[in-house]
């Protein structure tokens, strides 16, 4: 088996490389241990959220000041051309879930507890919870479906820091059982998907809704057809309808995940999920083949180029061992951004800006991961997501931007490397 390039991760950025890669003709394939973070996250795409305690109302302003206190940042490893470009490309290539917004202003999206969330894009169902322009909103919960909390979300919403007024209420309803017990948000989503719980919902909805008022509900339309329950739901309810992103699993996530490998598969790359990369075959500098291992064998893939995209911490791409070292569970790579030993690792609090979230690997304006002077640990090895080193992605609220972003450059990086070269630029 040989290929132009082999992605190991099939998170937001190995996604992300694989898609620009495979449509720009190349042979592609995919190899992952797993799904990545878009089965947890909101599935917004959040470049910059948070600068220290600051809201960012414009990413674009922000990241020049966030790259004067963070050189060592992923954004800094890549253009606000290519920022911008991936976000385009994004919003054009997820044309089906009909992501908006770009580089120049944050949304602000409602969360399930109550908090307006600075996201650059949303997708098509959350779009309508902007609460930029204040007004009125209805949250409806499904009673049963235990991670979504109406009442909860509107009080909170009501103390929150907003540019403009806004009013919230809450309202439970009791969907027809289908059996006892909890409902899951996968459970719902196929019964939105069979139509069955939209007919009931604005039946249920008749006459309740205020005017001007804007209906938030559970991230839950729907798996494969939430745009058409959505706007269904719309033209019959005669309000602006969206979804709250709450608790994992995320079904908007998966929307996200079946639309990009639908769209991988649709453009001839290979997809090889429950597969872990354990080794690479190097010969002067390049890596010329990666050691895959499944249940059954270990095989070689011969590939011209590699991108890592395994993740942080949570992914498995690094490990921290007893002791406190911290390791890149591929290619045993260095590991930057490690705390010194007796500096602060942890600090308290849980959303804090935690001083060892910035481990990860360094890279080089290509996106190859560097060792400790500076130079590429292999030719054709690139790295994007959040295996980079320097961010804090959780306190910055920049985890899926810096993935979209750094995927799109890597695979610039792949296809055309003498057009690449930015490190710390942001103009
Ligand atoms: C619950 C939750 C909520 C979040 N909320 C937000 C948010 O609101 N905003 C935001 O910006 N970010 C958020 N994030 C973070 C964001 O989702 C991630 O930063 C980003 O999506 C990481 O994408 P990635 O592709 O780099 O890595 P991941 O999505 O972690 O994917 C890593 C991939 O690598 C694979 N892999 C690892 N090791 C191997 C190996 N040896 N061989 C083969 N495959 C391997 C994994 O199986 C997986 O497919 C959240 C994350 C979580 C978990």
């Amino acid at each position: 088996m040989s290929y132009d390039t082999l992605v190991v991760g099939a998170g937001l950025a190995g996604l992300t490389t694989a898609l620009r890669l495979t449509e720009q003709g190349q042979k592609v394939v995919i190899v992952a241990r797993g799904v990545g973070a878009t089965h947890l996250a909101p599935a917004t795409v959040d470049v910059l959220g948070y600068l220290g305690e600051e809201r960012v109302d414009s990413p674009a302003s922000a990241l020049t000041t966030l790259l004067t206190d963070v050189p060592g940042h992923p954004y800094g490893r890549v253009s606000r051309q290519q920022i911008g470009a991936s976000l385009e490309w994004f919003c054009r290539r997820l044309e089906r879930l009909g992501y908006a917004g770009g580089l120049d202003h944050n949304g602000l999206f409602p969360t399930a507890i109550g908090v307006a969330r600075p996201s650059a894009l949303a997708p098509r169902t959350m779009l309508g919870g902007d609460l930029r322009d204040g007004g009125r909103f209805l949250f409806v919960g499904l009673r049963g479906f235990k991670d979504f909390h109406p009442s909860l979300l509107a009080d909170n919403l009501a103390h929150a820091r907003l540019p403009a007024p806004v009013t919230a209420r809450a309202l439970e309803l009791e969907p027809p059982a289908e059996r006892r017990g909890d409902l899951s948000g996968r459970l719902l989503a196929r019964r939105f998907d069979s139509g069955e719980l939209t007919d009931w919902l604005v039946r249920a909805l008749q006459g309740r809704v205020e005017a001007e008022e804007r209906v938030g509900l559970p991230p839950v339309l729907g798996l494969r057809r939430a745009d058409e329950t959505l706007a269904d739901l719309e033209n019959r309810l005669e309000r602006h309808v969206f979804e709250v992103p709450t608790l994992p699993p995320s079904i908007p996530g998966m929307r996200l995940y079946d639309t990009l490998t639908a769209a991988l598969r649709k453009a001839g790359a290979r997809l090889v999920i429950n597969a872990a990369v354990v080794g690479a075959q190097a010969h002067d500098g390049q890596i010329e083949s990666v050691q895959v291992a499944s249940a059954a064998t270990t095989m070689s893939y011969r590939t011209h180029s590699v991108v890592l995209a395994s993740g942080g911490f949570a992914s498995g791409g690094l490990t921290l061992d007893s002791r406190g070292a911290a390791r890149e569970t591929v290619f045993d790579l260095p590991v930057a951004g490690v705390p010194e030993d007796g500096a602060t690792r942890f600090v308290a609090g849980y959303f804090d800006a935690q001083p060892l979230s910035r481990a990860g690997v360094a890279v080089d304006d290509l996106l190859r991961p560097t060792d400790r002077d500076g130079s590429p640990v292999y030719r054709n090895l690139h790295a994007a997501g959040a295996i980079l080193a320097g961010a804090v992605p959780w306190k910055e609220k920049s985890g899926t931007g810096i993935s979209v972003a750094t995927g799109y450059a890597a695979a610039d990086a792949i296809l055309a490397p003498s057009a690449v070269g930015v490190s710390g630029s942001i103009g």
